[in-house]
């Protein structure tokens, strides 16, 4: 079977007086009016308990958008035992027909529940209507239909070569297990991709979602049922990290995890995953993305304003709450002045609020967790004589959780925000004389334990060839001449190494060929 050939899925612009804005308004309203009664989903089963967390917008943390049904280490059985009760049916439906659903959720995104989600994604992450646009609409959209066609090639792949007198094949068989979806708050799409990209290849799945992102991840589930995804193949919880854990990493039948989120939690489920090696029928795969600790680099010979546009979209989009997100700059002195001007004259225009405004650009941080670590990481800046704070600078939480974009200039390139991983608004400069290129080449690489995304700004073409070349392991998304943010799906795979993941690439075939187990097979007649 020829699947259809993905395209990007357009991204509509939501101008004032649009009849998308209108539309996405009314789902906002809607959403704001209810409060909801959210159940897990076991077997296709809605699942209340009398255990209920509150969801609550970032940006307005009064107002209850609904409450979620938590559950504990029996749900976790039971959604285990779901997902393989569900597993013969599902691995044996041809593979055309497990496409069929996933392409017509993507339709029910980019269709009826585009506003809904946006809505979803809008008031439960508190990102603004452009953000939740490229992440819960445009990107899973692509997510769905670009995972369809690399399993498809994956599937018609070249046989192995057959001599005369025998018959060489390469069988894709799923994962004999079930496999675990952690999935984070900071986007929709990730959310969305993590449990079907595993689902499309025939596996069964535990969905274990951030507790920051359960009002999207509620509509995600009620758009794949209504696509037709069979009951158990995906179970969507509510519990604890450990209680999770407990019961997934001690079970025989786990088979893999598919994971975005902190590398320290990562690294503490590997090792888990390694202590308890010899629970397992098969060596589970082990899929993350992490951290990050994304830079730009610009050149003495880059250009001023596009510098300036590059480095404050890299690093204030969604509140630089993107693993992707620029978080360390270095500049050349010789470009500083007039970099500093655009930014300056550009960050005063940015208006910061709720996502219910549509002229707001900056929202809140995800919680007060967040909140708090990046007021703490302010204070010490504004202690420190050595650091100076060129804007920003201020937080508010009383209404929703507000920190302002906040630069800092710092003399010292290893300075602990240079370094570190904040997740939030606080993007730390360094200026380095034009002359020490190579040096600071060596400094970013030698900077952080991540290695997620940079760029290099630069017009001098052996600056760009000498950065490309010195910073190679130092991102697995590298850009020339733009922000270090928004990979689009079928564009540039995404992902990165060291610190930063199992550079798995999420949206391609080397993903989904993680989540199948090939046996071969020889015939001889
Ligand atoms: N793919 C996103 C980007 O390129 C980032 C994903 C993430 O934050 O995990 O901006």
């Amino acid at each position: 079977f020829n699947v259809p050939v993905p395209v990007n899925e357009p991204i509509l612009g939501y101008a004032p007086g649009s009849k998308e804005r209108e539309l996405l308004k009314a789902a906002i309203a809607d959403a704001r009016s209810k409060q909801i009664d959210i159940p897990m989903y076991i077997g296709g089963k809605e699942v209340h308990t009398a255990d209920k967390g509150k969801v609550t917008p970032p940006h307005d943390h009064q107002h209850v958008l609904g409450q979620y049904s938590k559950g504990d280490k029996s749900h976790v059985q039971s959604a285990i035992d779901a997902a393989l009760a569900a597993k013969a049916n599902w691995e044996n439906l041809a593979w055309e027909h497990r496409a069929a659903i996933f392409l017509k959720a993507a339709d029910l995104i980019a269709g009826p529940y585009r506003y809904k989600l946006n809505a979803a994604t809008m008031l439960g992450q508190s990102k603004n209507a452009y953000q939740a646009e490229i992440d819960s609409a445009c990107e899973l959209i692509d997510f769905l239909r670009f995972n369809v066609s690399y399993m498809s090639d994956i599937y018609k792949q070249q046989p192995p070569v057959s001599p005369k007198g025998a018959w060489n094949r390469v069988e894709q068989r799923p994962l004999e297990g079930f496999v675990f979806a952690l999935t984070p708050f900071n986007f929709t799409a990730i959310a969305g991709n993590l449990p079907t990209s595993v689902a499309l290849m025939g596996n069964v799945v535990v969905w274990k979602p951030a507790n920051t992102q359960i009002f999207a991840a509620n509509v995600l589930m009620q758009i794949f049922k209504e696509a037709g995804l069979p009951d158990g193949v995906i179970n969507l919880v509510y519990v604890s990290g450990p209680d999770a854990g407990e019961v997934i990493f001690n079970h025989p039948d786990f088979a893999g995890i598919h994971f975005t989120g902190s590398t320290g939690v990562f690294q503490d489920i590997w090792k888990t995953i390694g202590n308890n090696i010899h629970k397992f029928k098969t060596y589970p795969r082990i899929v993350g993305e992490t951290g990050g600790k994304d830079f730009i680099l610009v050149h003495g010979s880059a250009d001023p304003e596009v510098s300036s546009t590059a480095i404050l979209r890299g690093s204030f989009e969604y509140q630089g709450q993107k693993c992707s997100a620029a978080s360390r700059v270095y500049i050349a002195k010789s470009v500083w002045p007039a970099i500093k001007e655009f930014m300056i004259r550009d960050l005063a225009t940015f208006k910061m609020g709720g996502t219910e405004d549509f002229g707001n650009f900056i929202n809140a941080v995800i919680d007060a967790n967040s909140f708090n670590k990046l007021a703490k990481y302010i204070d010490a800046a504004k202690a420190d004589s050595s650091v100076e704070i060129i804007a920003g600078g201020n937080y508010d939480n009383s209404k929703g959780y507000f920190i302002e974009p906040t630069v800092l200039v710092v003399q010292d390139p290893k300075y602990t925000t240079m370094c570190e991983e904040l997740f939030g608004p606080v993007l730390t400069i360094y200026v380095y004389n034009d002359e020490a290129y190579a040096e600071v080449l060596e400094t970013i690489d030698g900077t952080s334990i991540y290695a997620l995304t940079g760029a290099v700004i630069a017009q001098d073409r052996y600056a760009i060839e000498q950065a490309t070349h010195a910073l190679r392991n130092a991102a697995g998304n590298f850009y020339i001449n733009d922000k270090c943010t928004g990979a689009v799906v079928g564009q540039q795979p995404f992902g990165g190494a060291r610190g930063s993941g199992t550079n798995d690439k999420a949206g391609s075939m080397i993903n989904l060929l993680r989540w199948v187990s090939p046996r071969t097979i020889k015939e001889t007649f």
